[in-house]
């Protein structure tokens, strides 16, 4: 699937659409989720243009890769959830539900998180 530079995400990114921005480094941008499934739900989103945790698995160099997942721990920390706990989760396709095509990781905090998938 080719990138479509119109997604939400990217519009975010570029700042032609508002959000509610939590952190931003070289390699990722993270932002309060519009519809938060938890008292603290964040997206953290790569900078670069990847799809799908499968594209930015696949394709992102080392450095993007391995910034981009140390900035999903500095905004956990940041936001003062890992001595409660929290979850991170990525959808990826049809079956994930994957809405907006531009890799995100969700972080989700602030209460019992129950059990990890819904039925
Ligand atoms: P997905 O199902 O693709 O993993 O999740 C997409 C997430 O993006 C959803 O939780 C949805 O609420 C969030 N979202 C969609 N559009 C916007 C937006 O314009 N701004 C923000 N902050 N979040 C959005």
């Amino acid at each position: 699937m080719a990138y479509d530079s119109e997604n939400i995400f990217a519009k975010i990114l570029r700042g032609e659409i508002p959000c509610n921005k939590v952190f931003e480094d070289d390699f990722a941008f993270a932002f309060h989720d519009i519809n938060p499934q938890a008292p603290t739900h964040v997206l953290v989103i790569p900078k670069g243009a990847y799809v799908s945790m499968d594209d930015f698995s696949a394709n992102a160099p080392e450095k993007e890769a391995a910034g981009f997942w140390r900035a999903v721990g500095s905004v956990a920390r940041e936001q003062g959830v890992t001595g409660a706990g929290y979850r991170i989760l990525a959808n990826h396709g049809r079956d994930a539900n994957q809405e907006v095509p531009h890799f995100h990781v969700h972080i989700f905090a602030g209460r019992n998180l129950g059990p990890m998938l819904a039925r």
